[in-house]
């Protein structure tokens, strides 16, 4: 008998000790039933013990038997569980929890044999030839698993069934008819020849691409993080597939991570058409359980079906078990899409490159604008800086930016003169135009309109938030507070405004304006279904649209040719947040949403309504300079003692009333202090309500530490999160979020 050591997925961290028979040091990362309370359920073994010699075993502690251990896929291997690991101490998380948040949702399950030999069904070329609208009315079931069907390759039989109670029969009545077929479950790549692209030839790079490609190839063999940075076009992703087929050539995997799951397809398809011969799996949270499970195994190559050679995925890719992983790449590194703001608040980035250093691989940062953190590791030698400074592709021109002045520029709706001219002028020529929303640190700051005096707080170099129901400004970083004045402490001027508000009608505004135009929104909302942005994006391009309202999501990576005009309605918002973070996010979201006039043979134009035309973010933007604005934003940052100069992490309470939430961070922050006494190196500051203090019925506060060096703060948080782990807490759900770049 053996004690297997199991980490099971609850909010506990610490692993649970099972007796086992049978049990060898091949099967440390495999999973195991075992019995938790009354439940069965699925944990990791992640060590092997002897059992006390007998005789001197305690005769209280009992161990309970551990059910089985589950052989039907390859256990986690070693480097994946040592980044399970690395993940629960940097980021205090329950290791258990780390490792069931990595296990695709099949392999969770108790009923995990079965799952996987599971049949699927899929759709015979009559069966996918069939129109839907075409079958008789009373055929709803029948239509719904066709429907089903039509939208996916293939589907497990678990997931057929519960779409209806009489999902069995018609199942059948399916078959017999040749409608569709049944097949275990695809472990191989499953591509229809016709899907396969035409093979496309690799550019011949210039000189800065090859500069690159040269750097990286030419490298040691062994751990090298590299920053691309390359403007917009500029031919980034090139560059990757030159280095991804050398590390095809040498037999070795790519494991690439993209920011958004709409960038996938649209990237898969590009790879595909470059190795046409290579097995391409994505990993993203559209997958249904059985493809994701199916991707996974392709991943670590133990399948008989072989290996992917590249897997491309969103965040949680990154803890992907690979074969013969041999380059990591994280595209638009600055994504705050690479951070996960909920469970373990980890960020995908930093991950990939422990996993590459780990591994002893090269891994490559690609973005148009950096994040100030990598930026900094690449200026302090940290990282190795590639530049990659011109549009790939000699016709195209970087846009040209103006900015009209909000004090000078009367609105019609929110639209400055120059600005509906310019729309108006699009309409009549058949270009497009594109408006673009920052939502980006909404929270509103005090403004005055005639000297540019702004809401300040007097103790940190934060923005002072309005809360008008109250009448009160307050900090949200340190906690300061105080009454909202009634004119500009300044000037004098009486009529102060909170900015960055007022968009939401803004598409109803362009209609009002522009009636014979076709408006399109695009945004999170309007995206949510399945297939929707794809549909829009087909509509942009057949010219049905003239003006595109968007946030964000419309920034990245979508190429309109047609579109000459971009204009940003409330820039100013991110100019002035209480967030520190929301100027940088603004300006990486402006240059890539400048970049997106006039990719083709027209020149773009770039219209910025804002009250700081003089901003020096604005003037870096115009000459499409990031280093500029970098380097102001890293000097502003030194200044303030704020990350990448600090290290912070942020304690998040969630309660009924915002009382609960901070009476429990007060007595944490009580707790903090008490083993920080005095501590020069780690600053604990006052619970605050969140900037966006109620969600969902909830409210939430939150608490910052701030540290000289992660070190310090490492071993702070240790101490605090044991201590907090035995103070009790009721009513009250709180989570520790390190890294944090939400405020
Ligand atoms: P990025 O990823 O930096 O935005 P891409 O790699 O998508 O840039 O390249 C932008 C465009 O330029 C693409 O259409 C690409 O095919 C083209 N391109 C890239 N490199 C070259 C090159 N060396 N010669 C000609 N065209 C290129
Ligand atoms: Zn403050
Ligand atoms: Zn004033």
């Amino acid at each position: 008998m053996k004690i297997a050591r199991v980490a099971i997925d609850v909010p506990l961290n610490t692993y649970f000790d099972y007796a086992a028979e049978h049990i060898g040091a091949d099967d440390i990362g495999r999973r195991a039933l075992v019995p938790f309370g009354r439940r069965l359920v699925v944990g990791v073994i992640v060590g092997i013990a002897e059992q006390p010699p007998a005789g001197e075993e305690n005769p209280k502690y009992k161990l309970k038997p551990l059910k089985e251990i589950l052989r039907d896929v390859p256990r986690l291997p070693k480097e994946i569980l040592k980044l399970a690991n690395f993940c629960s101490a940097y980021y205090h998380y329950p290791l258990g929890q780390v490792l069931a948040m990595i296990l695709p949702q099949r392999l969770r399950r108790t009923k995990v044999a079965r799952a996987l030999a599971e049949p699927c069904y899929t759709l015979t070329d009559e069966g996918r030839a069939l129109a839907l609208d075409a079958l008789p009315q009373r055929a709803a079931v029948k239509r719904k698993l066709l429907g089903a069907l039509q939208s996916q390759d293939f589907l497990p039989r678990g997931t057929l069934m519960e779409l209806s109670p009489s999902a069995g029969s018609v199942l059948r009545a399916m078959l017999e008819a040749g409608w569709v077929r049944q097949s275990a479950m695809p472990l191989s790549a499953t591509r229809s020849v016709s899907a396969l692209p035409a093979q496309a030839a690799a550019h011949a790079l210039n000189p800065e691409q090859q500069t690159a490609v040269d750097a990286i190839l030419g490298a040691p063999l062994g751990f090298t993080p590299w920053l691309l940075h390359g403007v917009t076009g500029s031919g980034k992703t090139e560059v990757y597939l030159q280095v991804i087929a050398a590390t095809l050539a040498r037999g070795g995997q790519a494991l690439v991570l993209v920011p958004e799951i709409n960038l996938t397809p649209q990237l898969e398809a590009r790879f595909q058409a470059r190795f046409p011969e290579a097995s391409i799996v994505s990993l993203h949270s559209n997958l249904n359980d059985s493809e994701r499970l199916k991707h996974w195994l392709l991943a670590q190559g133990t399948s008989a079906q072989g290996s992917a050679q590249i897997v491309l995925g969103t965040r949680l890719a990154v803890f992907t078990p690979c074969a013969n992983l041999q380059l990591i790449i994280v595209d638009e590194e600055h994504d705050s899409s690479f951070k996960q703001q909920d469970g373990m608040r980890y960020s995908a980035r930093d991950v990939a490159v422990f996993r590459a250093k780990d591994a002893n691989i090269p891994i490559i940062l690609g973005s148009a604008t950096p994040a100030l953190e990598s930026y900094y590791n690449a200026l302090h030698g940290r990282y190795r800086l590639l530049e990659l400074s011109a549009r790939a592709v000699q016709d195209a021109m970087p846009p040209s930016v103006r900015y009209l002045d909000l004090r000078r520029e009367k609105l019609l709706e929110g639209f400055s003169a120059p600005l509906i001219t310019a729309i108006k002028q699009r309409i009549k020529r058949g270009e497009q135009s594109l408006l673009f929303i920052n939502r980006r640190g909404f929270a509103p700051v005090l403004l005055c309109g005639e000297c540019g005096w702004l809401s300040g707080c007097p103790r940190c170099s934060s923005r002072l938030v309005v809360h008008l129901k109250e009448q009160r400004l307050r900090c949200h970083h340190c906690g300061h507070e105080e009454r909202m004045p009634h004119h500009c402490p300044s000037c004098g001027n009486l009529d102060l405004a909170p900015v960055g508000q007022g968009t939401q009608r803004l598409e109803a505004a362009l209609q009002k304006l522009f009636p014979e135009a076709r408006v399109l929104r695009v945004d999170r909302d309007s995206t949510r279904r399945k297939n929707a942005l794809a549909e829009m994006l087909e509509k942009v391009h057949a010219q049905e649209i003239d003006i595109l309202v968007g946030t964000q999501m419309l920034a990245k990576g979508h190429d309109f040719p047609k579109l000459t005009l971009v204009g940003v309605l409330n820039a100013d918002g991110g100019l002035y947040s209480a967030d520190f973070r929301a100027s940088e996010q603004l300006f990486a979201q402006l240059l890539q949403v400048a970049g997106r006039a006039g990719r083709a043979a027209d020149r773009g134009e770039v219209l910025v309504q804002t009250a700081f035309p003089e901003h020096p973010l604005f003037a870096a933007l115009q000459h499409g300079d990031y280093a500029q604005f970098a380097q102001a934003a890293l000097a502003e940052r030194e200044q303030a003692g704020l990350p990448p100069y600090t290290f912070q992490a942020m304690l998040r309470a969630e309660a009924a009333t915002l009382d609960s939430a901070l009476k429990f961070l007060r007595s944490a922050a009580a707790l903090a202090h008490e083993l920080a006494p005095g501590a020069k190196n780690i600053q604990v500051y006052d619970p605050v309500p969140a900037l966006m203090a109620r969600l969902a019925g909830n409210e939430r506060a939150q608490l910052l530490i701030e540290a000289r060096t992660r070190g310090a703060l490492q071993k702070f948080l240790g101490a605090w999160m044991e201590a907090l782990q035995a103070h009790k807490t009721r009513n009250v759900r709180w989570a520790l979020d390190v890294d944090p770049i939400a405020t």
